[in-house]
């Protein structure tokens, strides 16, 4: 039953081919983190990190957004990754002129 609600709701998405507006569909990129805006030892107000075709992309970094063991994003973890030159994966979505992570992972 469950699952055949989901199939009416997935057919009517297509049907209308319009459940996530562009404006707000999550997007991901990966790369390593060039620089960082920590607001103390955990918390990260942002960051920039830049892809394989080298476009740098600087995000903000949403309160809600998590790593991916469903923690808050970590200043002291994503420092770590720059160092190291440890690539990073965000989904994020655009608001605006402004890219908001909503997860950061590895
Ligand atoms: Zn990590």
């Amino acid at each position: 039953m469950r699952r055949r609600i989901w199939a009416l709701t997935l057919a009517a998405c297509l049907a209308l081919a319009a459940c996530a507006p562009a404006a707000s569909a999550t997007t991901t990129v990966t790369g390593p983190i060039t620089e960082l805006d920590a607001a103390g030892l955990t918390s990260v107000r942002g960051f920039s990190l830049r892809d394989g075709q080298g476009n740098t992309w600087t995000f903000t970094v949403s309160e809600s957004a998590t790593d991916e063991d469903g923690r808050p994003v970590n200043a002291s973890h994503l420092r770590e990754h720059m160092a190291l030159g440890d690539p990073v994966t965000v989904q994020f979505q655009r608001e605006g002129d402004t890219l908001v992570a909503r997860r950061v992972g590895h």
